[in-house]
């Protein structure tokens, strides 16, 4: 899509780069806001700090400064008074360049201006209120989304299910579990579901071009029975233009061309003790109809500590369910929980979790991820740790096991080998 750069009136050098999922702003490389074709804010970078936004309207800002966790990074969720001042500022900013560019001669840039104003009118009709006012409807449809996996932040999340079908590990607080805001877990009937994807669709508008694959939700949609689950994908496969697999090139070309608005697959969650009886074909058949990858929380390799943390899976049923999933030909993600047990099981978690890692056909379609456990105030783990005497890690301490899990990590090819990434959940919105 076209690119326009042009000089503002104040000297200020801009870039209006409209394209086909999303609308970028940038002045003099130091300040970019971002907004989805139908013109809400996404994201923003400004005085060396990224901010990203939810359809809810909170905002969390990062920066590089030191900060805890397996990020590193700082972060903070933004204040309703700071997220209304740079929401403001946002759609001043964006009203300010639309009006500079009506002065533009028609000699200039042609097409980039014209695709300019075009996306610059769509941002122009959002400001803070509306987006304040978008809130309630996407809390009306949503049950409220606790987390995704870093590389699904910009998926289309639909709702299958709701909660977690478990909701008992001892460190877990995504879903109440053990509170006294526990969500039940729901399953959504069939034609219940297709409502809410037509919801979903008809909030995201203009908005879904920036979505670019599906997530079922909740915390383990691929629970239920195959033959409950088969219609739910068939329902997806008639609401959407999903890329199926193995097109070459030259197909792929011609069929992306052929389905602008296209999902490359759908992805979820999966639990390693629901689904012990789902075997190969079964995922084989999900694949057909655009299962992409399946995300299970391994946590640790160390049975005694998986225990601990109350998963009422082993170690081993993570790697029966991994082989399955890649013999079916459907990817994994592989979650680590960093901290988990603190110093009294961290050299066992360290050794037993990279020796099962290592064990697994995990190739280049695959990730491993290292997520921090976070501790909620008053959580069982919180509990059953001081009763027995579990110190946790500091935030060095963190990143060291980071690191030594990085290090213990070995896979046979370079070229093939599975992206290990941190997960910060911290930094999740949605
Ligand atoms: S860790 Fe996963 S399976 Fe366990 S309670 Fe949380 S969401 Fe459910």
């Amino acid at each position: 899509m076209p690119i326009l750069r042009f000089q503002m009136t104040n000297g200020r050098q801009i870039t209006v780069h409209a394209r086909s999922e999303a609308t970028v702003i940038m002045q003099d490389r130091a300040l970019t806001w971002t907004f989805d074709v139908g013109g809400r804010l996404v994201g923003a970078f400004r005085e060396g700090r990224n901010y990203r936004r939810s359809f809810s309207n909170q905002i969390i800002e990062k920066s590089k400064s030191p900060g805890s966790g397996v990020s590193g990074r700082a972060r903070r969720t933004l204040s309703p008074d700071e997220v209304r001042a740079l929401e403001v500022e946002a759609y001043d900013f964006a009203g300010k360049v639309a009006m500079e560019l009506r002065q533009l001669g028609p000699a200039e840039e042609g097409a980039a201006l014209e695709a300019a104003q075009h996306a610059l009118a769509h941002v122009n009709s959002y400001c803070y209120t509306s987006l304040e006012r978008e809130r309630d409807v996407y809390e009306h449809i949503y049950h409220p989304i606790a987390i995704m996996p870093p590389d699904q932040y910009l998926a289309l999340y639909l709702q299958m299910t709701e909660g977690c079908a478990f909701n008992k590990c001892s460190f877990c607080s995504l879903f109440g579990g053990q509170t006294a805001t526990e969500r039940r877990f729901r399953l959504k009937p069939p034609q219940v579901f297709r409502e809410h994807i037509r919801r979903v669709r008809a909030f995201m508008g203009e908005g879904l071009a920036l979505r670019h694959s599906i997530f079922l939700g909740d915390a383990n949609a691929l629970v239920i029975p195959q033959k409950m689950l088969l219609p739910r994908f068939e329902i997806l496969q008639e609401e959407f233009d999903i890329l199926p697999s193995g097109l070459d090139l030259r197909a792929r070309k011609d069929w992306t061309a052929a389905h602008p608005l296209y999902f490359d697959g759908i992805y979820s969650f999966v639990d390693a003790f629901s689904t012990r009886q789902k075997r190969a074909a079964d995922f084989a058949a999900l694949a057909r109809l655009g299962l992409r990858r399946v995300y299970v929380g391994l946590e640790t390799g160390d049975a005694q500590l998986l225990k601990f943390l109350g998963k009422p899976n082993t170690p081993d049923d993570v790697v029966r369910l991994v082989n399955e999933c890649k013999a079916g030909g459907v990817a994994v993600g592989v979650i680590v929980l960093v901290g988990a047990g603190g110093a009294k099981y961290a050299r066992a978690h360290i050794r037993h979790t990279a020796q099962l890692v290592n064990g697994l056909p995990l190739d280049a379609h695959d990730f491993v991820y290292l997520s921090e456990l976070i501790d909620f105030p008053d959580s069982m783990y919180s509990h059953l740790a001081a009763r027995a005497g579990i110190r946790p890690l500091g935030d060095k301490e963190i990143q060291e096991q980071m690191q030594a899990l990085r290090d213990a990590f070995s896979f046979p090819c370079p070229a093939r080998r599975p992206q290990v990434s941190i997960n910060d959940i911290r930094e999740f919105v949605y």
